[in-house]
């Protein structure tokens, strides 16, 4: 059939275990929305590792296309804000989760969700963005609120080898401020400096249990990481800064206690991307465009093609990657 595409399914097993497949599908089995996309270009974020290799319940609903974000073009819509031919952006939403996601060829979800593809932006550089890139955006703006300019101090980023880390070295030393990028990866210090960091510290120095106020290293951060690195960023920042926390590649706890809060005036800023509101998001990919410099976001992206997902998503999970994935449809 002539729209058949391809696509990778989970399924859940009797007993409840998952599979994951390459299938061929039809727009008739894809879920209701009321705008259709041909994807060009989606990536492989660490939400998408847990999600095709199991190790969180990230997918809610079965069978599943994963996948959290796209770009591509507008095949048909009856949503008053599209049109066939628009381009197109889609970051969470539950897409890839509860609606039916990013990994094949074609999307149908709520017209609510998208915003436009920059006009500076090919598909593939906006999921070298992705959502790692837009979420480490959000924390950058979620800091600025705060009054984390450059002249307060350096910055901390956590798993900056990773894709949000990467983006926020990236963005952050594009802005002007002195940037600690803390990796697990010393062999990464040199691609680290390459996308601006200042300074490279191991993150061993923040991954075990730490004491509740330390020595003021850094004005604010960007953590990635959560659990003891996060109380440890908290228990360092210098007093009246701030910290945005949008990640939890070492877990989900968080056991600091409330000395930087109370002795120190630190603020912890959550930041969410999946229902971030629409103008936000809008400013968010604005600021990507003015704000990164694109010629590191291409040392930061490694181009993979529709078949390197499943590979990509076991090796993200294992901490593996370095900067972020984009697949090229
Ligand atoms: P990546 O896997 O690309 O990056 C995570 C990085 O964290 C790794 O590269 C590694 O950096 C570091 N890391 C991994 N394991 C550990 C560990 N055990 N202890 C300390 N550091 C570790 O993932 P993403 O950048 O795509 O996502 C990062 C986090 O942010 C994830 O938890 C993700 O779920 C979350 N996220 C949240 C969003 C939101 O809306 N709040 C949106 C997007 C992502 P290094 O090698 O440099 O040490």
């Amino acid at each position: 059939m002539s729209d058949t595409f391809k696509a990778i399914l989970i399924t859940r097993n009797e007993d409840k275990s998952q599979s994951v497949a390459e299938v061929d599908m039809t727009e008739a089995e894809l879920m209701e929305g009321n705008v259709t996309v041909r994807v060009e270009a989606t990536t492989v974020n660490y939400k998408d590792g847990l999600a095709i290799t199991g190790k969180s319940p990230v997918v809610r609903r079965f069978p599943m296309i994963p996948g959290i974000d796209f770009a591509g073009t507008v095949l048909s819509s009856s949503h008053p804000d599209w049109h066939p031919g628009d381009r197109v952006v889609l970051d969470g939403w539950g897409v890839g989760e509860t609606h039916m996601g990013a990994y094949a060829g074609r999307a149908r979800v709520n017209g609510d969700w998208l915003v436009p593809l920059p006009r500076e932006l090919t598909p593939v550089q906006a999921m070298a963005v992705g959502t790692a890139g837009y979420t480490a955006m959000l924390c950058v703006m979620a800091l600025e609120r705060h009054g984390i300019s450059p002249e307060r101090g350096p910055v901390v980023v956590t798993g900056a080898a990773g894709g949000v880390g990467s983006v926020a070295v990236s963005l952050l030393s594009k802005l002007g401020y002195h940037v600690i990028a803390s990796t697990g990866r010393p062999a990464e210090a040199g691609y680290l400096k390459e996308l601006g960091a200042a300074e490279i510290i191991d993150r061993a120095e923040l991954s075990a249990p730490g004491r509740p106020l330390g020595k003021e290293r850094w004005a604010g951060g960007v953590d990635a990481v959560g659990s003891h690195t996060l109380a440890n960023v908290l228990a360092q920042t210098s007093y009246g800064g701030a910290v945005a926390c949008c990640g939890l590649a070492q877990g989900m706890d968080l056991p600091a206690s409330v000395a930087p809060f109370i002795l120190r005036g630190v603020s912890l800023l959550g930041v969410d991307s999946v229902m971030a509101p629409k103008p936000l998001r809008l400013e968010a990919w604005k600021r990507i465009v003015h704000d990164l410099d694109h010629a590191k976001l291409s040392t930061l992206t490694t181009v993979i093609p529709f078949s390197g997902v499943l590979p990509a998503a076991r090796d993200i999970v294992e901490g593996r990657v370095r900067g972020r994935i984009v697949v090229e449809m």
